[in-house]
């Protein structure tokens, strides 16, 4: 969800030293369903849970599933509770060992205005406590430019019509927000197109 203001930002914009503590891995599979779900939503946001694996300090994302039953609409999603739990029921079946590390959504570009993968109030609210919270921005493309890790901790790039950036975040037991490290090797490295 978008945040109704772009004031107060965390700080990172203001000559702070990034301090990462922990790095989201992003698979090939899970880029793609990133990717599609943001550039098929575009103009309204996307939303999904992310799948994989929670290590020391990092987390392996193997997969991103699209949540189909969310209401969306142009600056918001609202997510749909017992969906979330057939998702998980059905995955206990399906994939040895993956859980639900988190969930995704898009921030698309609004009235011309670049769209800004910045955590608002309302997806610290509805996230848990130790959940990612990954967002893409998108909008239209402007000029081409190759997949790239930033000095922010995104990974950014242009798909087809679009530009798209990957943020990610984490939900602290005290309720704050926490930035992670986006890796995408698949991205940085094959650079898609
Ligand atoms: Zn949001």
């Amino acid at each position: 969800m978008y945040r109704s203001n772009h004031n107060g930002h965390n700080g990172h914009r203001n000559g702070h030293a990034q301090h990462f503590l922990s790095d989201v891995y992003i698979s090939e599979d899970a880029f793609w369903s990133l990717s599609l779900a943001a550039v098929e939503t575009f103009r309204k946001e996307c939303f999904g849970f992310l799948v994989g694996y929670q290590g020391k300090d990092k987390w392996i994302l193997q997969r991103a599933i699209p949540h189909q039953t969310a209401q969306r609409s142009y600056s918001w999603v609202a997510p749909h509770a017992p969906a979330r739990q057939r998702i998980e029921g059905a995955m206990k079946s399906l994939f040895l060992g993956e859980h639900t590390i988190g969930w995704f959504h898009s921030h698309p570009e609004r009235g011309g205005e670049i769209a800004v993968p910045e955590v608002s109030d309302q997806d610290l609210d509805i996230s848990k406590p130790g959940e990612v919270i990954l967002i893409m921005g998108i909008h239209s493309r402007r000029k081409r430019v190759g997949w790239r890790q930033n000095a922010d901790g995104t990974v950014s790039g242009t798909l087809g019509n679009y530009h798209l950036v990957v943020a990610a975040y984490m939900k602290t037991e005290t309720g704050r927000q926490r930035r992670l490290r986006v890796n995408c090797a698949y991205a940085t490295g094959f650079n898609p197109e």
